[in-house]
Order: C-alpha cells, then structure tokens, then sequence
C-alpha cells in the first residue's frame, strides 16, 4: 500500500474556483478505492457548517507568530484542514478577493501551507504517526514543497519522493524575489537553473525544478509545453526535464455529473433514451428566459471569462450565431469588460442570448443537460472538465484542437475514427474557425440520426477517475521504484 500525501489549494466540496478543486475532490477517493492510503492537505477558507471537522494540533513553522492549527474530518480520505484564520478566512476567494485582485500576501499564505506540508512530509507532527513515501502536490501554489524538501536533503535528511503536477502554466506564482528572505530561502538557489524566473522568485519553477516527476493533466497539454507558444518561457526547462514529465488526463465524478441521477435536473436520461434530455431544454429555456423553442438550436458555455478560454472568439461570432436563429446560454465571471460586453450583447437579443454572471452549481448542470452544444474555445486547456461533462451528458462540444480537448473531442467529420466521433474540432484559435464549426453543428444538428448517433458516442466514452488513479498509481510506482 502506497502512502501519499496530496496536497492543493483547493478542493471539492469544501472550495473550488476551478477544475483543481475537482481533481482534489476525486483523484484521492479513487487513489483509496486502488487501496491506497491517501491523505489530502488544503487550506481551511471557512465554511458555516463546521460540525463535520474537528482540531488535530497545533502547528508551529518559522513563517507565522502565531500557531497554525489542522484540523480534520471524520470522512474517508483523510483531509487535514490547515487553520490559519488571518490568512485563508476571508471574505473573498481563495486568491482574490472580492474586486478579483491577488491577495497580496498571498506568497506569505501559500508559503505557510507548503512549509506545513514539509513538516506532515516528514513526520514531524505531533501525535500523528504517518510519513508519506510521495507527497504529490499540484500548481504554483504548492511549488514551493518539492523545494523544502530538497533543502531537508541538504541537511542530511531523508525526504519522501515528490510530483509535481502542472495544472495551469499560466499562473506561475512569481514575486518580489524579497519574500526569499523572509521565508529563509537561500538566495543562492535563485538562478536560471533554479528559482528564478525572468527576475523574480516564482513558486511554480520551484516545483518543476526540483520535483523528482512533473506531470500535466492530459497527453498533449505535456507536449504542448515544452514548444515556444505554451510554454509561458517554462518551455526550456520542460524540454530539458521532458523525460520525467508524463500527461494523464483527468476524470469526471461520476457520481454527481450523471444525466441518470443528477439532482440538479428536472429530468433525467440516458443514451438510448433522450427524452428526458428534451425536457431539460425545455425547462432551461423557460428559466433562461429563452423563447421556448424546443427544435431551436441551443448552445451552452460554462467558464471563467478570460482570454485563455476564448470568450473573445465567442464574442466575436455571437451576433452572427443569434441572427441565424441559434441560442446561446453562458454562465461564467471574470474579468469585467468580457461580463459587460455579454450582458450588453443579451440586452439587444432577449429570448435568443441569455448571460448569468455569476457561478452557479445547480445551474451549470442544467446547462450542460439543456443545451444541444457545448462552446469550449480555449487557446490553450490543459485538461478541460466542462467538455468532458458535455460528452457525458450528450451535449456535443465545439472545441479548438489544443490540450486535453484534443485528447477528448473526436471531429464528427474524422471518418477514420468513425467510432468515437463525438463534437467539433477546430485547428486554429481563430474566430473564423470557431465561426465555421459552429455552422457544421448547426448543420448536423438538422440531421437528427446522424445528430443522436454521436450522441450516443459521446456518453459511451469513459471518462472515470478510476482509469486516471490507475495511471496516477503506475507513476508514482515508478517513482519510488527510482535508484
Ligand atoms: P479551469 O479550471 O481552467 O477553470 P476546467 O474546465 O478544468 O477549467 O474546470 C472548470 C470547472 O469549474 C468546471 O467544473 C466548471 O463546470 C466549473 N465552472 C466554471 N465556471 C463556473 C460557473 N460560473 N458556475 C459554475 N461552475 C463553473
């Protein structure tokens, strides 16, 4: 039995502000099904309900006054909450807060939680008897764990192997190379080869420096990075370190994303039966206030509004989209010049664009089920759930070639892979193209066979947590196999 440490800064059911949370919520319980003994550490954000976690310890690092404390549930894995109220409760999110600005301690807040990691890593908390042979952590947030623990080695200790997986490249946790300083971090490691990044000190290239393994969340995202164009000037040191860095492609949680039970529906479905599929539209567009039009063609997107995800092209071909009589539900926040322009986009077409700023469980389920298409854009992703929720509840997703969309979507016009065609693919993020895929749906979606056979081939694919824990479990196998 392998014993892991997983560690991240957020995590489902108790905080998410994107796929992260998700993987934390579901790769450790289908590590444990494998018969692992996984244990989870995140930040404690605060929550009403308490009642389901209690006080393990005190924690005393180099980088508070005051003790940090954790906590943990009764639930299985095991998570260990880090308490530090100053720090993690507030109003706000995990990064930002309320206006979407960084927090700006957040080098400060990060580092308390990676520097209690090394001290779980080592078996240096008091009345608990475990130390993990792998600690895996994941993003710029626990970059700085792979690092501490190195320089444990430095001092003669024996340390846990490490992974490191990139979940995003983009955020790369760079400061003021000062905060060195303050969290006791040799200045002679900050170089090109190790902790600095184009002059500042960047948690995210501590991790993929000294993690023993890097890996990424799909096969082509890991290929992706290591090329001029995604590899946000990570690219050399990816090349150089491409032997030890593997790509596997996240799960969906099957249980809450299923079409047959989903509580959030008011209707369910499965692949030889679409009826309740219908009625979910139905319902969608009435609470949407779109025109109740069960034959119109309805498009979904759920996402953060950035440029990453192409809200741009999206914006760009609305207006065709709405004039030739399609529907369009989005469902994201962001940055508030992409929510202005699609809210004033939805004033001028009312019943045809509805916009919901905000983030919405309930609601992004009744999406994925209401709409015919899902619009997933990306310039870059390196995984991408939402996709993988619309081939699961046969919503057929219109996505640009890139990252874990392409390891997913098979192009309803790739007749050598007939069998597992299940979207539309397009090459270039280009508002054209995007333009051009959407019509081929639009187009098929005429042809109700051809429309329901891809369908069913997209709620046929298997998209289990179990098949990427088992991918998970070979790596770390390999790992602590090492010399
Ligand atoms: P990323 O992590 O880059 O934002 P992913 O596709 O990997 O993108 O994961 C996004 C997750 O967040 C999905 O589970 C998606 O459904 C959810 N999500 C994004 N925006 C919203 C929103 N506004 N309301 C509800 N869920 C959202």
């Amino acid at each position: 039995m392998l014993q892991i440490l997983f560690v991240l800064s957020e995590m489902v059911p108790y905080s998410k502000t994107g796929g992260l949370a998700d993987v934390g919520g579901a790769l450790p319980l289908a590590l444990q099904q494998l018969g692992d003994d996984i244990r989870v550490l995140v930040p404690w954000y605060g929550r009403p309900e308490q009642n389901e976690m209690h006080r393990l310890c005190a924690v005393n690092v180099p980088y508070t006054h005051e003790p940090a404390e954790l906590w943990i549930t009764t639930n299985r894995p095991q998570v260990y909450f880090l308490r530090y109220p100053a720090y993690y409760e507030r109003e706000g999110g995990p990064y930002q807060n309320a206006l979407g600005q960084d927090w700006p301690d957040n080098p400060r807040r990060f580092a308390l939680l990676n520097r209690v990691a090394v001290e779980l890593a080592q078996g240096r908390i008091s009345g608990l008897d475990w130390r993990p042979d792998l600690v895996h952590v994941h993003d710029w947030q626990t970059g700085l764990i792979p690092y501490l623990l190195e320089l444990e080695t430095r001092v003669g200790s024996t340390r846990p192997a490490t992974l490191f997986t990139i979940h995003n490249l983009a955020y790369q946790g760079r400061f003021d190379p000062a905060i060195m300083n303050e969290l006791h971090l040799p200045g002679a490691d900050f170089h090109w080869q190790g902790t600095e990044l184009y002059g500042a000190f960047s948690f995210m290239k501590a991790g993929l420096v000294y993690s023993d393994r890097l890996s990424t969340v799909s096969p082509t995202y890991a290929q992706e990075i290591q090329t001029d164009a995604f590899g946000m000037g990570l690219q050399g040191l990816l090349q150089q370190r491409a032997s030890q860095l593997s790509g596997i492609l996240n799960g969906v949680d099957e249980v809450h994303w299923n079409p047959r039970a989903d509580p959030y529906l008011p209707a369910h479905y499965h692949a030889r039966n679409l009826v309740g599929k219908s009625q979910c539209k139905i319902q969608l567009q009435q609470q949407l206030g779109l025109e109740s039009q069960p034959d119109t063609f309805l498009l979904g997107m759920i996402s953060r509004l950035v440029e990453q995800k192409g809200i741009d092209m999206v914006l760009d071909v609305l207006p065709d989209l709405l004039q030739r009589g399609m529907q369009v539900a989005i469902l994201g926040s962001g940055e508030k010049h992409f929510e202005a322009r699609l809210q004033e986009l939805a004033a001028i077409h009312p019943g045809r664009l509805a916009v919901h700023i905000g983030f919405d469980e309930g609601l992004s389920h009744r999406i994925e089920a209401g709409a015919d298409a899902f619009l997933m854009p990306s310039r870059f992703e390196p995984c991408g759930l939402n996709q993988m929720y619309s081939l699961r509840y046969g919503t057929l997703p219109i996505v640009h070639q890139t990252g874990g969309l392409a390891d997913t979507v098979v192009d309803a016009g790739d007749i050598a892979r007939d069998h597992e065609r299940n979207g539309f693919v397009f090459s270039m993020a280009h508002s054209d193209d995007l333009h051009h895929a959407a019509l081929r749906a639009a187009a098929l979606f005429q042809q109700p066979a051809a429309w329901q056979r891809l369908q069913q081939q997209a709620m046929a694919g298997n998209y289990s947590w179990e098949h990427s824990a088992l991918a998970y479990q070979r790596l770390y196998q390999q790992i602590l196999a090492r010399p």
